[in-house]
């Protein structure tokens, strides 16, 4: 079965979060049922290498003021349909926002175009490679349904929603500029109370709509989650499918993982305590605490709720925790965490940037991962904590709900806890996580025991690729 995926990030070449994780991860997972997976992706200057080496496909004399092209090259198993427009995509710096931290002015341009070629590409654009199904991605591919032109052959659509809360909203005069069909500005269509909304035409106009997590597509149709779009969804539910993540235990594997200074498995974690020493030299901690190394490695962002960690570090600190921050994003809450560094030395370490050697040392030396998202349609962080034996301590929401299993009694009594819950978000009950955390790991035979099943916890791509390629085949039969 031929797959396109439109898509704005794919790990490893170009990330800013878990989209890039997962886009990168599924066409592998699928191809041992038989799918050939092709991912339509901008050629940003991180693909400059790549396309080097790539075979010109199609090309397009004028696409939104510049020539465009779309390369087919192969890397990192993948294999990538680049689009190629450089007055669009040649860009330093951030793939969506200018130097000054605000998004490209010419954003409904750039994802036009993605969508736009998406949509060519679906419709026979590569006489040799017409797909039997399209998988659109967040907001940036939201409008491949709306370009495909009705009178051709038209493959079946799924739109995945990976973050409800980046919609991709513009003015109105976006539709003419983007020359999309006027009849679709209606709120059946890509209208939004007088604007165009990408992510709401990919929900209305496609086939199907996933998302990535059981729990979040049901959050996904009530006010506080669904950020306008939940009458939308409630009116779809029927087509609409939780399917959870999963994370490439390749690249996510304590025992080969060459970011770690010490390898380790689950019969023997001794390998731990070394990277737990690096991860204090690195962050400046003293060193064996007396509780255990708490870690966030996170966009710096009120969805994450580490405004709420802020309040609680007081706590965390007088119990013996340590604290290490991997993270940007919020210039208030990177300047917050920063200055919490002075107020408790030794205690609290941070590194504001985005470094992804680093996240996977962390993930290998820290005792717990804390993640207090206020919303996480699925969270990727805590399934790498699960298969680093490095315990998650998460609020009850979208994903993190579906994969950690909270230690209450009954759990810890059933031997199956694998991690620590709490809801709702607040100073009060991430404290009592906290505390509950540190009483834990004192019991350091508890600990070890939760820290194997966690990470004998299946956090692969199996289960969710099989239940991907149903859903691939039911439509490309229909
Ligand atoms: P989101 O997509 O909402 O940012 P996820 O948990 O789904 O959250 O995915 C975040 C991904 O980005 C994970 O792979 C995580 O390790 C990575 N990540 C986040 N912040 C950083 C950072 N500062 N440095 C390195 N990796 C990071």
């Amino acid at each position: 079965m031929k797959l396109l995926f439109v898509a704005s990030e794919c790990a490893p070449f170009v990330k800013t979060g878990g989209l890039a994780d997962v886009i990168g991860a599924i066409p592998k997972a699928v191809k041992g049922f038989g799918a050939d997976v092709r991912v339509l992706i901008p050629a940003y200057p991180a693909f400059d290498q790549i396309a080097d080496g790539a075979t010109k496909l199609a090309s397009f004399r004028d696409l939104y003021g510049g020539p465009a092209s779309v390369l087919a090259v192969e890397a990192d198993g993948l294999q990538l349909l680049l689009l190629r427009a450089d007055h669009l995509f040649a860009r330093p710096g951030s793939i969506y926002l200018d130097g000054t931290g605000v998004d490209w002015s010419d954003n409904h341009l750039r994802f036009g175009a993605l969508s736009f070629v998406g949509a060519q590409v679906a419709q026979g654009l590569l006489p040799d490679w017409v797909p039997d199904v399209v998988n659109a991605h967040d907001w940036q591919a939201g409008l491949v349904p709306a370009f495909m032109d009705p009178k051709k052959p038209k493959p079946p659509v799924v739109m995945t929603v990976h973050n409800i809360a980046f919609q991709g909203l513009f003015n109105a005069e976006a539709v003419d500029e983007l020359g999309l069909d006027p009849a679709l500005f209606t709120p059946e269509g890509v209208e939004y109370f007088g604007k165009l909304n990408f992510l709401k035409g990919g929900i209305a106009l496609s086939d199907k709509i996933t998302t990535v997590s059981p729990t979040y597509a049901r959050e996904l149709l009530l006010p506080e989650f669904g950020m306008g779009l939940e009458g939308l969804l409630a009116a779809r539910e029927a087509d609409l499918t939780g399917i959870l993540n999963g994370i490439d235990l390749d690249v996510w594997n304590p025992g080969t993982d060459p970011e770690l200074v010490a390898n380790y498995t689950v019969r023997s974690l001794k390998g731990k305590a070394k990277n737990r020493a690096e991860v204090e030299a690195r962050f400046g901690l003293t060193a064996n605490g007396a509780g255990p190394l708490f870690c966030v490695i996170s966009r710096l962002t009120t969805q994450k709720g580490l405004d709420v960690l802020l309040e609680c570090l007081p706590g965390l600190v007088a119990s013996g925790g340590r604290l290490a921050v991997l993270g940007t994003g919020d210039k208030m809450l990177e300047n917050s965490f920063v200055q919490a560094t002075g107020r408790y030395p030794g205690a609290v370490g941070v590194v504001i940037g985005y470094d992804e050697g680093l996240a996977h040392l962390l993930q290998g030396g820290s005792d717990a991962i804390l993640i207090p998202s206020r919303f996480e349609p699925c969270g990727l962080t805590q399934l790498y904590g699960l298969r680093y034996g490095t315990i998650p301590v998460v609020a009850r929401t979208g994903g993190l709900a579906d994969t950690v299993i909270d230690a209450n009694a009954a759990a810890l009594s059933a031997d199956c806890a694998t991690g620590v819950q709490f809801l709702p978000v607040t100073p009060p009950t991430l404290g009592q996580a906290i505390r509950v955390t540190t009483t834990l790991f004192e019991d350091q035979k508890t600990w070890a025991g939760m820290m194997r099943r966690a990470m004998r916890h299946t956090v692969g791509w199996d289960q969710s690729a099989k239940v991907y390629m149903g859903l691939y085949q039911s439509l490309s039969k229909t």
